[in-house]
């Protein structure tokens, strides 16, 4: 506990209090399923399974080797299935499917659908950032491996909207201001190392992403990631998409009654920033 607060504490200093152009925010953990639908996790965020016949295990795909049961050793196996990965809870005081939440399974998604109240409440202008520290719930079906999957857990997260055009270079700038955090925690710089995911593996959002992974003694394990998000966040959540000059690929949002855009001082033009997380 000591030690995670400490870290908290290293991170928020560092992220927000350090710097101006940085807010803080704590955000809901209950979060509509509209929000997860146009962020694409409804549709993408499962891990696919398969069950064992024979001893009625479940397993992650990933974890099946040569198509046999890791348990038992059978090969009576399932073909791979979907499974959702999000804890839903009932709203209000009927419980039927129609009134449902999801909790939140990461802290990023508020960050953009609290996007305009923070721009009109502080007048920012690009670039700036939005951080937040809290909890996020994923229902692992096999949570193990020490704290490195679980189903409750603490994110760190900041989200940094930047001008189109600007973003390669900020995330650049990024990758390095974070691995010096870690340094500047006492982690030797010897025993970090720059992990950039190579294009077929990226989600669906990223055009970037740096994985800053950690020599545990156990091998290589991923400190944090640091990704190019392009629009798709603030494109995918804001309303009028069509009048919005959007690059990423989103689901048109016919229901959102949010502008998640800037609007330039001079030229008058809105912009839908960039995200830099
Ligand atoms: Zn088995």
């Amino acid at each position: 506990v000591e030690l995670k607060n400490n870290l908290k504490q290293a991170w928020w200093r560092a992220m927000v209090y350090d710097r101006d152009d940085v807010e803080g925010l704590d955000a809901a953990v209950l979060t509509h399923p509209q929000v997860l639908k146009y962020s694409g996790h409804e549709d993408t965020f499962s891990d696919p399974l398969i069950d064992c016949r024979d001893c009625k295990s479940r397993w992650r795909a990933d974890h099946v080797e040569s198509s046999r049961c890791p348990g038992c050793g059978s090969d009576n196996l399932t073909e791979p299935r979907p499974f959702n990965l999000m804890f839903k809870t009932g709203v209000g005081p009927v419980d039927d499917d129609s009134s449902f939440a999801y909790l939140r399974p990461e802290t990023a998604q508020q960050i953009f659908t609290n996007f305009k109240n923070v721009l009109d409440s502080t007048s920012r202008q690009l670039p700036f950032g939005i951080a937040q520290i809290g909890k996020a719930f994923r229902n692992e079906i096999t949570p193990r491996n020490f704290i490195f999957r679980v189903r409750e857990f603490e994110q760190m997260e900041l989200e940094f909207f930047v001008e189109p055009g600007t973003d390669e270079a900020w995330h650049e700038k990024w990758v390095q201001i974070r691995r010096d955090w870690w340094s500047s925690q006492g982690v030797d710089d010897s025993a970090l190392e720059l992990l950039h995911v190579p294009a077929g593996e990226l989600a669906h959002y990223s055009k970037a992403t740096v994985d800053l992974m950690y020599r545990f003694p156990h091998g290589l394990e991923e400190l944090e990631g640091i990704a190019n998000r392009t629009d798709f966040d603030l494109g995918s959540h804001t309303k009028n998409q069509s009048d919005l000059d959007i690059s990423a690929a989103v689901l048109p949002n016919t229901e959102s009654n949010a502008k998640l855009a800037v609007q330039n001082q001079q030229q008058k033009l809105w912009t839908v920033p960039y995200v830099i997380e």
